[in-house]
Formats: C-alpha cells, sequence, structure tokens
C-alpha cells in the first residue's frame, strides 16, 4: 500500500499549473505571443550578471572539490558569516553565523521550520489569508494544522482574528510580507500590533508562540514603505529567505533560516532545524550557490521591469474603476472580480487568451492574481483586455 495523501499531491495539480499548462497548449494553436499568461510566478528578469561573472570567477579559480563537495549541514562558515554581516548593516541587529542555516530556498526553510517546531501538544499554525497555498500541504505533512484567517478589507494581518485564533494549541503565526499573491506590505503598525498580541498570549499560555516569517519577496519593493525586520518587533521570530525571486535564481534551491539568539530555546531550536534538515534530507544547501551567495550578498535586486509591469496595470486598472490590492512589493497584483466571482471573471477572460489564477486557493475567491513578472509588451496588450472585460459586466 502506497501512502494515498502522497498519491494526491503527486498526481493533483495545483489551479495555478492547471492554468500554466492551458496557456501552453494555447500558445501552440494562437502563438506564444498571443497568450497572455500570468499564472506563474517565474521571474522574468535574469539574474544579474554579478551572479554569471560569481560562478565563472569561481569556476576559474577554484579546484571544483571546492565548488563540488558537501559542506557543513549549517553551510559554508564564510556564506553565513556574509549573511549575517549583511543583515546587521541592513537592520541594526548583531547576528554571527550561528545564527543562520542554510537551506535549498524557502520551501525547505519553511519545511524545516514546521518539522522542528510541530509537537503533539501544540501542532497549529496560524496562516494570514490570502496565503501561499502550499503552506497547507507543508504544515500538515508534519502533523501540523493550519488555522487560516479571513482577508481582511486591506488585505493586511486582521489583529481581533488573530487574537481570538490563537490558544494553548498554537504553534507559530506565519506571515509573509511583501505578500504572495496580494503584492501587500504589512505595515509596520499592524505588525507591532499582531506582536503585542502574540506576546501576551504567549505569556498568557506560559510558552513560547514563534512568527515564522516568509520572506522571499523582501528585497522587491517599489515603494517607500518600510519592509519591517520583525525580529526588530518581536523577539520569537525565525525568519526564511531565499533568492528564489530577488536575484532571479529559483532553480539553483538557495535560502537560509534565521534563528536570532534572542528567540526562547535558541540552541534548542537551532538544533532542531539541523535535525529536520537532515531527517529531510537536505543534506546541505548547493555548494556552488552558496559561494555565488559570498560573492553576491551585497548585490541588488533589479526592480526596473517589475515596477513598470506594476505602474502600467496599477494606474490603468484602477483608473478604469477595478479594485486592486495596493502593490507595495513582490510580482503580483491582486484584483477583485467586478462580480465578485474569480472564478467566473478568470474563465470569461480565457476567451481573450489572459490567464490569471482566482483566488480561492489563496484564501480570498473574489480575487484573481495576476503575476507580472513578465515582458512589458504583454503587459500593455492586457490594458484593453481588462477594459472589454469591464464593459462585459455594464
Ligand atoms: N513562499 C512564498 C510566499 C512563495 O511565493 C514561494 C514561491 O513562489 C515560496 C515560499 C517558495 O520559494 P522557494 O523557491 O525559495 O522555495
Amino acid at each position: 500500500m502506497i501512502s494515498q495523501d502522497m498519491v494526491k499531491l503527486g498526481t493533483a495539480r495545483s489551479v495555478i499549473r492547471d492554468i500554466f499548462e492551458f496557456g501552453m497548449q494555447r500558445a501552440q494553436v494562437v502563438g506564444e505571443e498571443n497568450v497572455l499568461d500570468f499564472s506563474i510566478g517565474n521571474p522574468s528578469v535574469p539574474a544579474p550578471k554579478e551572479v554569471q561573472d560569481a560562478i565563472k570567477d569561481i569556476i576559474a579559480e577554484l579546484p571544483p572539490k571546492a565548488y563540488h563537495s558537501y559542506t557543513s549541514s549549517a553551510g559554508d562558515n564564510n556564506t553565513r558569516t556574509a549573511i549575517a554581516e549583511n543583515l546587521n548593516k541592513r537592520f541594526g541587529t548583531d547576528y554571527t553565523l550561528n545564527n543562520i542555516f542554510m537551506t535549498c530556498g524557502a520551501a525547505a526553510s519553511l519545511n524545516i521550520c514546521f518539522k522542528a517546531m510541530i509537537t503533539d501538544e501544540a501542532n497549529e499554525i496560524i496562516v494570514q489569508a490570502p496565503f501561499f497555498p502550499e503552506y497547507k500541504f507543508f504544515i500538515e505533512a508534519h502533523g501540523g494544522k493550519m488555522v487560516l484567517l479571513d482577508p481582511p478589507e486591506d488585505l493586511t494581518i486582521d489583529i481581533d482574528a488573530l487574537e481570538k485564533a490563537i490558544t494553548k494549541k498554537t504553534k507559530a503565526v506565519l506571515l509573509n510580507s511583501p505578500n504572495n499573491p496580494s503584492g501587500v506590505i504589512y505595515p509596520k503598525e499592524n505588525l507591532e500590533a499582531a506582536a503585542k498580541i502574540i506576546k501576551a498570549k504567549s505569556e498568557e499560555f506560559g510558552q513560547p508562540i514563534y512568527i515564522i516569517s516568509d520572506e522571499p519577496y523582501r528585497e522587491l519593493v517599489y515603494t517607500d514603505e518600510e519592509v519591517a525586520h520583525i525580529p526588530n518587533l518581536y523577539d520569537n521570530t525565525v525568519i526564511c529567505y531565499s533568492w528564489s525571486k530577488s536575484l532571479s535564481l529559483p532553480g539553483e534551491r538557495i535560502g537560509y533560516i534565521l534563528v536570532p539568539n534572542k528567540v526562547e530555546n535558541y540552541q534548542e531550536l537551532y538544533a532542531a532545524v539541523g535535525g529536520a534538515a537532515r531527517i529531510l534530507g537536505y543534506v546541505c544547501a548547493p555548494s556552488l550557490f552558496q559561494r555565488v551567495i559570498t560573492r553576491c550578498i551585497d548585490v541588488p535586486a533589479d526592480l526596473e521591469v517589475y515596477k513598470k509591469n506594476r505602474d502600467i496595470l496599477y494606474n490603468n486598472l484602477t483608473k478604469m474603476g477595478y479594485k486592486v490590492a495596493k502593490p507595495g512589493g513582490a510580482f503580483y497584483l491582486f484584483i477583485q472580480a467586478p462580480n465578485l466571482d474569480a472564478d467566473e471573471f478568470c474563465e470569461r477572460a480565457k476567451k481573450y487568451d489572459l490567464l490569471m489564477v482566482p483566488g480561492a486557493g489563496f484564501g480570498a475567491k473574489d480575487y484573481m492574481r495576476l503575476s507580472y513578472c513578465v515582458d512589458t509588451e504583454k503587459i500593455e496588450k492586457a490594458v484593453p483586455i481588462f477594459e472589454k472585460l469591464l464593459a462585459e459586466y455594464k
């Protein structure tokens, strides 16, 4: 007998994948240039030149053993030190390599954290919708239960709902800002209010409640809004980071977990992170890309195309009368369907070969997600189609 849960996960494609496949089929019929596929969050901007240069230099300068070998499971010391120093410079912290555990991207970081934290006694992870749908599968795979908070009007953290949702079973609150799918950056005051509630509940129940901050979009910010460094607001915070989006390296699987010293039971939690990474079979993060990151730690994300796409879409759609979440970061626009039925709207948009993901899977069924990490030409083609679609509802 084979695990039927895994059979289900391995065969049922996500809605996003379904739409993406549909787009590929349509491309064969009408031509790739005529399919406006905004379904998937695959960075369209190539990795910066510094990354290519670093790869070439490492290969030219070092013997293969140096970049093909296992590193220690926590990662290369120089890489971890470079990350700690970069964070210290930006956020006024005092991290060292002992606070950093290198991983195979944010998905690995999250799975490791859930495996490390979830126990029989406390197994609920609170997630604010809209949310990245994979969270549910990750949490459940490690014996946890996802407790979902419905999205408030402004798509930030619903503080009242959070307060009601925290129980003795709560192990962590998972936050993601800038957010996938909404692009919303949670304001600092909103995070402070959340931190206050979590701290009070943690004291009331006499146990740590962690914030897990999932931050693959931290560097993708288009406004002067601050992306707060949550450990500076709440001590029991761990960060799951990745260069998949900021340096356009999703296929290279490189990221880290930050466990600050001030986290309660820091040593035990850091050890459990190592244990979880071990039994999940990660062994170590990719060796070559750890070295690349050491050399590219200060390379900024290339935001030009994403910002241009975001501005064209946001300005035009709001002018037409669409309700759009204020997109401070990431590369997603979350648009409310004019008929409040995003399934129907997305189906209708397909006749123009305009493909978006309905929001039900993200926990917001009247919204749809548009990924604007595509060529600007496609964004420009989409604008008049949005106008036509809106007219169909009038
Ligand atoms: N978390 C969020 C919110 C994401 O959007 C993604 C990928 O799209 C991930 C985690 C996983 O990213 P990674 O490629 O680093 O595993």
